[in-house]
């Protein structure tokens, strides 16, 4: 075997973890005590205790070149702006997963992935999992989005990291299946269009036509209004990509908030 084979052989092989995409929404799920902050309580306590997390966040965006943080201690990425100071202070001090890291750049070696220590942990990863594993005593990395690379791209390289699951690892795609900043609408009722975006997929994963939403931008102007821009909606194919058919799906958080962000989220086990 070759020395690039070895981090990814090297790791011990567990019961398969299931799988999660979660709507993260609004950075202020990190501090409120809510319905989606709570879901999320709830469901760390449910699940088995990973090895290591891999998020896929729609918040690190790389172009060219899919990096993967090999970081030993990720700091705390606060990558917004406008947001109370107490938001600001919060701190996740997981350590970080180089073993789990290189098993990935293997697992990679075709797809021109590269490792970094330029990134930490941004809101998409942080936000969700000082809630759902607050003691973050849990290993966790990132995935970038080269967004050099299309919808079906993106689903195939999930397929590659697939594998990672029979390692104890729990991979997590971090966006929305609904997500237009510019359409925010407090207090209002969902629009037509995000209401039917967010059908489109929750109907295709129902069927497990996950090739469908990796083709999504074949509906034209519904995924545009959806997804003015796509980084939000590419974690969802990291999560289908290393998906299984035959698993069992719960769908769970499947309300919008401000009209135009869906936090619809999925758990495969
Ligand atoms: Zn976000």
């Amino acid at each position: 075997m070759s020395a690039l084979n070895t981090a990814f052989a090297d790791l011990k092989t567990t019961p398969r973890m299931p799988t999660l995409f979660v709507g993260h929404g609004n950075p202020m799920n990190a501090i409120e005590d809510n319905a989606y902050s709570r879901s999320w309580n709830k469901l760390g306590q449910s699940l088995p205790t990973p090895s290591a997390i891999l998020c896929v966040s729609a918040h690190w965006m790389t172009r060219g070149t899919t990096l993967v943080n090999v970081k030993a201690k990720p700091e705390t990425i606060h990558d917004f702006g406008g947001f109370p100071q107490k938001l600001f202070e919060q701190q996740y001090p997981a350590p970080g997963a180089p073993d789990f890291a290189l098993a990935t750049l293997d697992l990679l070696r075709d797809r021109h992935a590269e490792s970094s220590e330029e990134w930490g942990l941004d809101h998409g990863a942080w936000s969700v999992l000082i809630k759902m594993f607050p003691k973050a005593d849990i290993a966790v990395y990132q995935l970038s989005l080269d967004l050099t690379k299309s919808p079906q791209e993106h689903f195939e390289i999930a397929k590659d990291l697939k594998a990672l699951r029979e390692k104890g690892v729990l991979i997590i795609g971090s966006g929305n299946v609904v997500h237009n900043l510019m359409a925010l609408a407090p207090g209002a009722k969902p629009y037509d269009w995000a209401e039917g975006f967010d059908s489109f997929v929750a109907e295709a994963v129902e069927r497990r036509d996950f090739t469908a939403i990796a083709n999504a931008n074949g509906l034209g102007q519904l995924t545009r209004a959806a997804h003015p821009t796509p980084e939000h909606f590419l974690p969802l194919l990291y999560t289908l990509g290393v998906a299984d058919k035959d698993e069992k799906i719960t769908s769970f958080n499947a309300t919008f908030d401000m009209a135009s962000i869906s936090m619809r989220s999925f758990l495969f086990s």
